[in-house]
């Protein structure tokens, strides 16, 4: 495909003259005499390029999706219709009294997830899962230098997402890793043996990256509470549990949820998200400001917060998600439960469709994901977990993630999500085992895929070594 500068034709869009665009004001040195170099098209053209373009994206729109831990699900078009509510678009300095509509709004998200949550307290500030992390972490750490407690360890399982180290290391805590059991559950006694009181927190994910519900949280939060220190849930995919339980039951302190997962706001390619952290009673005080708050007649931003660790973002966080995010809650209603059930049965299914091609290392009920391997179609026939994956891309269907976590040797991690429909889940399923039988086959048209992507096998080596990024003719 050329690009929109080759395409140029000189057919322009628009054209100003200078007394159109009345520069007199400009002092001479401030006025352009050049081309600038624009492309010249017309708005057909420009219109034409971009969808072109957008045609060879791959998106939730276009094919089934099922991105382990990212919780890519379908995106209701209504989100976006309310969040371009005119009455939405307002400056985010305005007083609160010209603001009622948009605060209140917020007010009420953050019921709704508190009640989610079970939690007592919340921010809707961070602006991704890893910033709620690192807000979470941040006020463990700024709770203990409060009452006075040397605490500077944060112990964290094996099968974390990586984002948890990081935010944990970036609070300034140390990282103690602890490996799973055999269930692929953390493991007790590897959490008893690295207890010491200066232990700050445990970092846990329920159900956990492998898709498995840890059964001994329970007695995880005892043993970490009778040490004095503090549990944070990352709850960046809640899609299993909504409307079960929660992490307060669960007996956790902080959580943070990723509106851009399980709230139906759209994410991939780097757009705004929402990661609010929910804490129990005794951390309320130490929530980033502003806390939005009601006092029964007029909603409010409260900067006024003993102990907060100050702002995480700029004014309220990414208003826009959190629009999408209470509007799905509110057309969902109590059928939030039902999209966790769906989750759950769809994950299932495909599990036990899946399990007679591809090795399943950790053979348990899952959740809303579960993660197989291609082991033994590495072993066997040479093709790994990475050609399949572009084998995959063949069938209409985007990549499961692969390689995480890092756990289980050659992982693909497979999430439906509730949106799915049986017959989907179906073709997904037929596709994999054309790709299991074509890697004992003929394992070369495996090896050599994709085929049908507008590009092919690219040299992933060279790109992540040295990255070319400049166009040239
Ligand atoms: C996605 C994810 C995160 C990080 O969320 P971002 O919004 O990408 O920063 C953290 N933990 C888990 C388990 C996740 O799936």
């Amino acid at each position: 495909m050329k690009t929109i500068f080759e395409k140029t034709n000189g057919n322009d869009g628009i054209n100003f003259t200078d007394k159109e665009l009345n520069l007199d004001f400009l002092p001479d040195e401030a006025v352009r005499n050049g081309e600038i170099g624009l492309p010249q098209l017309s708005e057909l053209d420009v219109m034409r390029h971009y969808k072109e373009l957008s045609d060879k994206n791959f998106c939730i729109e276009k094919g089934f999706y099922p991105l382990g831990s990212c919780t890519m699900k379908y995106n209701p078009k209504i989100n976006e219709l309310l969040a371009s509510l005119e009455g939405f678009n307002i400056h985010p300095s305005v007083d609160d009294d010209m603001a009622q509509g948009s605060l209140e709004l917020m007010y009420k998200l953050q019921q709704a997830l508190l009640k989610i949550t079970g939690m007592d307290a919340i921010t809707l500030q961070p602006s991704a899962g890893a910033h709620g992390e690192m807000t979470g972490m941040m006020i463990i750490k700024k709770y203990f230098d409060t009452i006075g407690e040397k605490r500077t360890k944060v112990i964290i399982p094996d099968s974390a997402h990586g984002t948890n180290p990081a935010s944990a290391k970036m609070s300034g805590f140390d990282i103690i890793e602890i490996k799973s059991n055999e269930k692929g559950q953390v493991d007790i006694e590897a959490l008893k043996s690295v207890l010491t009181p200066d232990v700050a927190a445990i970092m846990m994910t329920n159900p956990n990256t492998l898709g498995i519900f840890e059964e001994q949280v329970e007695e995880i939060s005892k043993i970490m509470h009778d040490n004095g220190s503090l549990l944070y849930y990352d709850g960046a995919n809640f899609n299993a549990i909504m409307g079960y339980t929660n992490p307060k039951l669960m007996g956790f302190d902080v959580v943070h949820l990723n509106l851009h997962k399980t709230f139906a706001t759209p994410h991939g390619g780097g757009g705004p998200g929402a990661g609010p952290v929910a804490v129990v009673e005794k951390l309320k005080d130490y929530l980033p400001v502003p806390v939005i708050e009601f006092d029964g007649e007029k909603y409010k931003r409260n900067y006024n917060i003993r102990h907060s660790i100050g702002s995480v973002k700029d004014f309220y966080g990414n208003f826009s998600v959190l629009v999408k995010a209470y509007t799905y809650i509110l057309m969902m209603g109590k059928n939030l439960k039902k999209a966790s059930e769906h989750a759950v049965l769809n994950a299932n299914y495909l599990k036990e469709k899946l399990k007679k091609y591809y090795d399943l290392p950790y053979d348990e009920p899952c959740m809303h994901e579960f993660v197989i391997t291609g082991e033994k179609q590495k072993h066997e026939n040479g093709v790994s977990t990475l050609n399949i994956a572009k084998a995959i891309m063949d069938g209409n269907a985007h990549p499961p993630t692969v390689y995480f976590p890092l756990i289980v040797h050659e992982a693909i991690m497979i999430e439906p999500t509730e949106s799915e429909n049986k017959e989907v889940l179906d073709d997904f399923v037929q596709l994999m085992i054309k790709i299991a039988n074509e890697c004992s086959a003929n394992p070369e048209a495996v090896l050599c895929a994709p085929h049908t992507t507008p590009v092919k096998k690219i040299d992933e080596v060279t790109a992540a070594r040295h990255p070319d990024l400049k166009y040239t003719d």
